[in-house]
């Protein structure tokens, strides 16, 4: 299977580390052109010089890229994907996007006969790199059975949740859980800090009790009262998500004043902060709210 992988982020890149095996045979695409040298020095996957380049001779197109709308700008032009896929390829987007963009995106790859699916995943870097993700699938049965043996590289759970945008949904959903956690748990750990009752102490009885999430139980265990704050998802892309989940739940007909909430106050967090901060670091602006550090 001629594998080609578009997008060498943080996740991307240890996704298609998995693919650049057999029975794989892998093509690689990253608009820093460096980075995906560096991987194909490292893994021999082939390098394409542009996303047109990947496409060409490809049976599985795979995109992970920051946004739906880099995905669908990616298409077109005389480099984009467009110009190099051939009918009958399998298009699958591992971004968290949007499901309204998919759906666009969908019809106008039908209109070539290639097949669409949205595939979000779960389970961060660490997830990617062991290949025990989650996958959420956006697809019909056929074309969800046709990129089941991609995922398998990558994937340890693969869910069809329905038609083309419900594996955004899905996880659009999941990150708004996230964020609610992160925020929460960062007003009710910082305050504790204020109090002079120690975090390290409350995150131990949290998480022996009923408000534990994997929020207190990793994240802020290991990252936040350590101080290490590793960046390896970046709050613009956890705003961005938690925005999805909103705009969905409002399309919907479904009021959802804290999502909105959750999603307009990590606005304020990534302005703060600026693009490059981890998702955790939004706790660094209710300490800079409160003058108090949560540190243990
Ligand atoms: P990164 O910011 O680390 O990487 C983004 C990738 O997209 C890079 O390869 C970047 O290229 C490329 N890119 C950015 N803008 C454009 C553009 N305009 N045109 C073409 N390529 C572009 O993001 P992540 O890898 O962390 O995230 C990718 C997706 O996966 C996001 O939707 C995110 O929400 C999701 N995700 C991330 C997780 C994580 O733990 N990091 C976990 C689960 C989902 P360049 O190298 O040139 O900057």
């Amino acid at each position: 299977m001629n594998v080609s992988f578009l997008g060498l982020g943080a996740i991307g890149a240890p996704m298609a580390r998995h693919l650049a095996k057999p029975p794989h045979s892998l093509t690689v695409w990253n608009r820093t052109a460096d980075r995906a040298r560096a991987f194909g020095t490292e893994t021999g996957a082939r390098v394409a010089a542009t996303p047109a380049e990947a496409a060409r001779g490809a049976d599985v197109v795979i995109t992970c890229l920051p946004t739906s709308a880099e995905v669908e700008a990616l298409l077109d032009g005389d480099d984009g994907i467009l110009a190099g896929l051939a009918p009958n390829t399998l298009f699958i987007d591992c971004t968290s996007g949007d499901p309204a963009t998919s759906k666009r995106i969908a019809r106008r790859l039908a209109d070539r006969s290639v097949a669409f699916m949205d595939a979000p995943v779960s389970g961060g870097v660490s997830g990617a790199q062991q290949g025990t993700l989650t996958v959420m699938c956006g697809a019909d049965d056929a074309t969800f059975e046709r990129a089941r043996p991609v995922l398998d590289a990558f994937g340890k759970k693969l869910v069809l949740c329905g038609a083309v945008g419900a594996g955004d949904a899905v996880k659009a959903v999941n990150q708004a859980l996230l964020g609610v956690h992160i925020w929460a748990l960062s007003e009710g750990l910082v305050a504790l800090s204020k109090a002079g009752i120690s975090p390290r102490l409350a995150l131990d009885v949290i998480n022996a009790s009923s408000g534990r999430s994997n929020v207190s139980q990793n994240l802020f265990t290991e990252r936040v009262i350590t101080r290490a704050f590793p960046r390896t998802f970046k709050l613009a892309l956890l705003e961005k998500d938690v925005t999805i989940a909103a705009e969905f739940a409002r399309e919907n007909r479904v009021p959802s004043p804290l999502t909105q909430s959750v999603a307009d106050l990590l606005r304020v967090a990534r302005h703060e902060l600026g693009e490059e901060a981890d998702h955790v670091e939004a706790v660094k602006l209710i300490e800079q709210w409160a003058a108090c550090e949560v540190t243990g």
